[in-house]
C-alpha cells in the first residue's frame, strides 16, 4: 500500500488515510480547495492559484494541477 504515487496521505490535512475519516477533507478537495499535502509522502506542497485553477508542487513528486 505504499507504492510510489499511490495516495496514502490525505491531501487536505496530511494525515494517513488509514485510521481516520477524511470524508470532509475529500469533500473540500472535490470542490475548490487545492491539496496542501502530497498524497504520496505527506510533504507540504507549494500551492499556487492560477487563472485555470491551481498547481500544487511536491519537492519530491513534482506538480499536480487542477486540470485533469
Ligand atoms: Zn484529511
Ligand atoms: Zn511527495
Amino acid at each position: 500500500m505504499t507504492a510510489t504515487g499511490q495516495a496514502v496521505y490525505c491531501g487536505y490535512c496530511g494525515q494517513g488515510l488509514d485510521g481516520s475519516d477524511h470524508a470532509a477533507c475529500a469533500r473540500r478537495l472535490g470542490v475548490v480547495d487545492p491539496p496542501r499535502f502530497c498524497a504520496a509522502c505527506a510533504r507540504r506542497m507549494v500551492v499556487q492559484v492560477t487563472p485555470a485553477g491551481w498547481t500544487a508542487t511536491c519537492s519530491r513528486h513534482g506538480a499536480l494541477d487542477s486540470a485533469r
